[in-house]
């Protein structure tokens, strides 16, 4: 439990919220990052590491894992002194404000933050997958069973069970069916919400047999001993049951999302997109002070895209000067010369 007084509080560290700790830092301007994942990085490191992104600018394509590293390189100078300095494992929860203006926020773990101005990066809100309603799932996870592909190697010459009918089902059946021993897919239904390319790809290897397809089913039960799995159950539309020997189990249903606490600060909140009304051009929010940019942001024609985010970012950075130095005029400088 401590206490932290900086000039702009980060609510997310995801490649948006990372990129406004450079931008802040480039104006003088001193961070601290909450982020309720223990891991840096938001979406692209949680849900897509090993995927190629290729609308970054100046990148013909670049791996999702080394963009986080590379924004966090250029970060990285004004990660000292105090500043830059991030909180994982952290929810955002109480929002006051003081008499001088300064924000006033704990977090989950117990920790205060003092601030001049908030900027809030939070994406789609704090994220979790959704389980499948299985008994003692939660022993299994991490080791054998699976939400997110983090280190494909490990399924190398493994028997591996996916379940689920949408994108990241189908991509890494596909992906995985280069390595693993043998791939099961379940599904209760033959249709996927799958890219139609990707839907092809699936279909073309299962009749090589380099799949096998398991439809209509679906997950019922898994046995092992503890934390590894020896086989999963499953049933069909009328109950009737079957078991496949498998050392993992990857299920994607999708991700259970919640902007948690700052849905009571205060702010307008578009329920539709689960995300925070701003004012453009600055992206501030109806609270003076508090600004909202990449996936949370909300206006006209929004796009969520980690481009769109970098900009807003500067936007509401360069906007957010008054707040933090009120009595010095704001002179804009180009990165080139500093
Ligand atoms: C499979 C997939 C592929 C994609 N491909 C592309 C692509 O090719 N190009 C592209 O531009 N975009 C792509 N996107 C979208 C892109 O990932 C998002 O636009 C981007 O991640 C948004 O960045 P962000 O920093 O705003 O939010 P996020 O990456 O969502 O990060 C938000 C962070 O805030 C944290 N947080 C949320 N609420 C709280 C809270 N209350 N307290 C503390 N922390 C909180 C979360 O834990 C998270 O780490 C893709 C998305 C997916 C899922």
């Amino acid at each position: 439990m401590q206490t932290y007084n900086t000039d702009i509080l980060i609510v997310g560290a995801g490649p948006v919220g990372i990129f406004s700790v450079y931008q802040a830092g480039f104006l003088g301007m001193k961070t601290i990052v909450v982020d309720a994942l223990a891991e840096i990085g938001g979406q692209p490191i949680a849900l897509y590491p090993n995927k190629y992104i290729y609308d970054i600018p100046a990148y013909p394509k670049i791996q999702a894992a080394d963009l986080i590293e590379k924004l966090i390189q250029q970060a990285t100078p004004f990660m000292k002194d105090g500043s830059g300095v991030f909180l994982l494992n952290s929810q955002v929860l109480e929002l006051s404000r003081g008499e001088d203006k300064q924000f006033c926020v704990k977090t989950s773990m117990g920790d205060t933050i003092y601030a001049k101005a908030i900027v809030i990066c939070a994406g789609a809100g704090a994220f979790g997958p959704n389980r499948p309603p299985l008994e003692n799932i939660e022993n299994f996870e991490g080791q054998s069973v699976h939400y997110f592909v983090k280190n494909p190697e490990i399924f190398r010459d493994k028997n591996i069970v996916i379940a689920g009918g949408g994108d990241s089902a189908v991509d890494w059946a596909i992906e995985l069916s280069n390595i693993a021993k043998k791939i099961y897919m379940v599904h209760r239904r033959d249709s996927f919400r799958a890219a139609p390319a990707s839907v092809e790809q699936l279909k073309k290897l299962a009749d090589e047999s380099k799949i096998d397809m398991v439809i209509p089913f679906m997950l019922d039960g898994l046995k092992g001993d503890g934390k590894i799995l020896k086989s999963v159950i499953l049933k069909d539309l009328d109950d009737n049951k079957k078991e496949i020997e498998a050392d993992h189990l990857l299920a994607f249903f999708g991700l259970s999302r919640s902007l948690g606490e700052l849905e009571n600060w205060g702010f307008k909140i578009n329920k539709l997109h689960s995300s925070i009304e701003v004012n453009l051009p600055t992206c501030e929010t109806a609270i003076d002070g508090i600004f909202a940019v990449g996936d949370v942001a909300q206006y006209e024609h929004k796009l969520k895209l980690i481009s769109t985010g970098f900009a807003e970012s500067s936007m509401a950075l360069h906007a957010a000067w008054k707040y933090v130095f009120p009595d010095k005029p704001f002179h804009f400088v180009h990165s080139t010369s500093k």
